[in-house]
């Protein structure tokens, strides 16, 4: 398959793409690759990962260059993720010598708990992060003793392909680790029906993340789903506005506006909706939209034609557009940072995940209403909290139903804490210590002590 620049439009690769033949072969190499791997004493273990760690450190301008040229990411964003992918593999690496079980009080005997590993995982990766994406499941997993199958989507194989190299490089067995590029009805669907995949962790669309859990569940297989999101950024009289306004444009065009916890409704108290609007023009405006590869770019085009085709049929000439910013001519799949007003809460610019950088300004008259319109959806992933109301900030993050918070900020991924979502956001939590639990099965051994003299 060619894999296209999508900042102009020229083949910058041809990648093969995996047969279902090729992996049930790559399924069972994982599977043969097991035993060995596991019997890996957990500091050496945690030892390969420090080094893979270390050889994506070494090569990570070279990584953040490759994702520029195949996902049109920025530079700055390119290397804050290669720069994810080496901090989750140390901060899992830690992890193979703290894999405590728990000795646990019983009657007639000793009772333990080991973690065990889960056997072959299967992680299917979306377009709009390959790094992070897929190191989130590939760091956690290894750590706990699982061998790893992964299918990169099919417009953005090649940071994959690179950190599997890079893997080998550290001395990870080739079959401990393999990326598999290829179509997702054909690879990923392997992963959901072949019975030695014990796992499946996919990040992507609702649409499939929901055949992917019906498929699993004939197998009762072991399934992490992160999906989408429209997410709110609720900003209230008492906020700070000018840095709120400042900062909102970074809350949902990063990546084009292609990201899964972009803040893509923003909730403001009506008292300050029109100064809001006022301050968040020049903002808008302001994004440097341009040639990724280029310091200083803050936005970069969108992945494809179609992702560009799908964006565009959210508008139409009557769309209430507030404001737009820049975006260059000519090749490439660019589209302008747009600021939309509907009145309509039921309008799609409202309700569905546009995956672009588009954005509805909504107002709300009080905290209840800002409660109630944020949880208006059948997603719930992330989302922002804009008040110098200590009290206020805590009433409203509890009442969001979202799986993750801000509050005077836009962050959503930190590797030390959990990140997932409510409601059909997703389903179960990757990074923190506790995605750990999703890689392991708890196994209880009891020791009977009965007997002795007498
Ligand atoms: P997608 O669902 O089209 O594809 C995701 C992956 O699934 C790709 O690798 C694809 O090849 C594969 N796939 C497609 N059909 C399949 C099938 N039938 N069986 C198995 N695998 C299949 O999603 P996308 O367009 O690549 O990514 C965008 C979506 O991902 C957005 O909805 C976004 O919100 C979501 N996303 C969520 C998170 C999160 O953490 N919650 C993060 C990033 C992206």
């Amino acid at each position: 398959m060619q894999v296209i620049n999508p900042a102009t439009e020229e083949v910058v690769a041809t990648v093969e793409l995996t047969s279902v033949e090729e992996t049930d072969a790559a399924i069972a190499r994982a599977q043969a690759a097991l035993p060995a791997w596991r019997a890996v004493a957990p500091g050496d273990r945690a030892r390969l990962l420090r080094r893979f760690a270390d050889a994506v450190d070494a090569d990570l301008e070279h990584l953040a260059r490759l994702e520029v040229t195949n996902s049109g990411h920025t530079l700055g964003n390119a290397r804050w993720e290669a720069g994810n992918v080496r901090d989750v593999l140390h901060f899992y690496a830690a992890a193979p010598e703290r894999l405590h079980g728990k000795q646990i009080p019983v009657p007639g005997g000793v009772n333990v708990t080991f973690h065990e590993p889960l056997g072959v995982v299967g992680i299917i990766v979306p377009w709009n992060f390959p790094m992070p994406i897929a190191a989130w499941g590939f760091a956690p997993a290894l750590a706990a003793g699982n061998t790893v199958v992964l299918k990169p989507a099919e417009l953005t194989p090649l940071t994959a392909l690179r950190l599997a190299e890079l893997a080998r490089e550290a001395g990870i067995p080739a079959d401990v680790f393999q990326v598999l590029p290829g179509e997702g009805p054909v690879v990923g669907q392997r992963f959901v029906t072949h019975p030695a995949v014990r796992k499946v962790v996919f990040t992507g669309s609702t649409a499939v993340g929901k055949r992917i859990m019906a498929g699993c569940a004939e197998q009762v297989k072991r399934v992490t789903l992160e999906l989408g999101g429209k997410s709110a950024n609720i900003v209230f009289a008492d906020a700070d506005l000018e840095k709120a306004a400042a900062t909102a444009p970074y809350g949902v065009f990063d990546n084009a506006g292609q990201d899964c916890c972009a803040r893509s409704r923003i909730l403001v108290q009506s008292t300050v909706y029109d100064r809001f609007l006022e301050l968040l023009e020049p903002a808008v405006k302001g994004v440097v939209v341009g040639d990724p590869a280029a310091e200083g770019t803050e936005m970069g085009p969108l992945i494809s034609a179609r992702q560009r085709e799908r964006v565009t049929s959210y508008l139409s000439d009557d769309t209430p557009v507030a404001f737009r910013g820049e975006a260059p001519d000519g090749p490439g799949f660019w589209f302008p940072p747009t600021v939309v007003t509907p009145t309509s809460l039921t309008d799609p610019l409202v309700t569905e995940e546009i995956f672009g950088p588009v954005v509805a300004v909504v107002p709300f008259t009080d905290e209840a209403d800002a409660v109630r319109l944020a949880n208006d959806t059948e997603y719930g992933l992330s989302g922002s909290i804009w008040t110098s109301d200590v009290g206020r900030a805590f009433r409203v993050s509890r009442a969001v139903e979202a799986g993750n918070l801000s509050v005077n900020s836009h962050s959503s991924v930190r590797y030390w804490t959990p990140f997932g979502g409510f409601k059909q956001s997703g389903l179960g939590r990757e990074l923190g210590p506790d995605a750990l639990d999703a890689f392991t099965e708890v196994k209880n051994v009891f020791l009977s002590t009965e007997g002795g003299e007498g």
